[in-house]
């Protein structure tokens, strides 16, 4: 549900009923011959605002606005037979931001790793889960980034979108290496590193050098969780807070607080696409994959959009505060 203006009786409202019916508020449409005599220039006001404020995520045309990138049709990681499988599926989404998908192989939960490259630093999104060579695959491919750009180091920051143990694995090893600073994952490490001083409703900016990357705070799945807007991009990284699979609440109200805020910053911003760290729902509408599959030949794509962002708001706050099980065509909102 989502009205635009005040939401008084007869006032001035534009939106969607519960039902998802399109619906006009008292007072839009009137009829009235005398409308000259009654006109008052408020209420206009509010409604061109709500107008303006209605274009979400919008650009003034299209091709314009952000560095593009690719995605695959689909990964290719973790099966059919595990043996011959890298424990690594890396994607070049384009030469500055890459994507690992870790093999179901390696780990049932195949996680997806961001790494970000800017002019003064990297940041890792995640370590992993399980036991992998994630050090000797990143090293290869900041080696491979130097040589392209004619470097000799940059430093890297590995953060985590959220602290449980599918995605911070790595952590130890990524110690052993000279370039990296690993962020510890627990919410008073993450307030300090990206200086946050009003967890969590502050949104901080952390630059990798020309790359700002906004650091929205969103506990709710699990209390140290951030999603990260890549304005370079426009990609707003969720974590495991809006992926195509079991949404896991923790803690109900913190997670809709959190989804609102979502919604809240990304009005009126270029989303090109929402990116999670795990794919647990099918092709087909409403079906996933049961917990603990490796190989998911039909998996639904990574990408999401925020149009599944303002569906999962919209389902959250009908809930008012008691979050139940549901499922939606792309995801399910699972609480613990
Ligand atoms: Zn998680
Ligand atoms: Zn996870």
């Amino acid at each position: 549900m989502k009205f635009l203006g005040p939401t008084r009786p007869g006032a001035w409202t534009l939106g969607h009923t519960r039902a998802g019916a399109p619906s006009w508020g008292k007072g839009i449409i009137r009829t009235d011959m005398n409308w000259r005599k009654n006109f008052r220039p408020i209420p206009i006001l509010v409604l061109v605002l709500a107008a303006r404020s209605h274009l979400d995520a919008q650009a003034s045309q299209p091709n314009g606005g952000v560095r593009i990138g690719s995605l695959p049709r689909s990964w290719q990681v973790s099966g059919p037979q595990c043996g011959e499988n890298p424990q690594f599926q890396i994607q070049e989404y384009n030469p500055d931001l890459y994507i690992f998908r870790e093999s179901g192989c390696s780990n049932y939960e195949k996680p997806f790793l961001y790494l970000l490259f800017g002019k003064e630093k990297a940041l890792l999104l995640d370590t992993g889960a399980g036991t992998t060579d994630l050090a000797r695959a990143l090293k290869t491919q900041v080696d491979a980034w130097l040589k392209r750009n004619n470097r000799d180091s940059i430093p890297l920051i590995a953060a985590h979108t959220h602290s449980h143990g599918d995605h911070i694995s790595g952590d130890q090893q990524l110690k052993s290496l000279s370039f990296v600073t690993v962020v510890e994952p627990k919410t008073s490490a993450v307030e300090t590193f990206f200086g946050f001083r009003n967890w969590p409703t502050e949104v901080v900016t952390y630059d990798l050098g020309n790359r700002v990357l906004d650091i929205i705070a969103i506990p709710g799945h699990e209390g140290s969780s951030i999603a990260v807007y890549d304005r370079q991009t426009g990609i707003l990284f969720t974590g495991d807070t809006l992926y195509p699979g079991r949404l896991y609440v923790e803690d109900g109200l913190a997670f809709a607080l959190s989804v609102q805020r979502l919604v809240d910053f990304t009005q009126g911003k270029i989303v090109t696409h929402i990116l999670g760290n795990h794919i647990e729902q099918a092709r087909t509408p409403y079906l996933d994959y049961p917990i603990g599959t490796v190989y998911q030949p039909d998996e639904h794509e990574l990408e999401l959009g925020r149009a599944h962002l303002l569906e999962l708001n919209d389902a959250l706050r009908g809930m008012k505060g008691r979050v139940v099980r549901m499922a939606f065509r792309d995801f399910t909102i699972w609480p613990e």
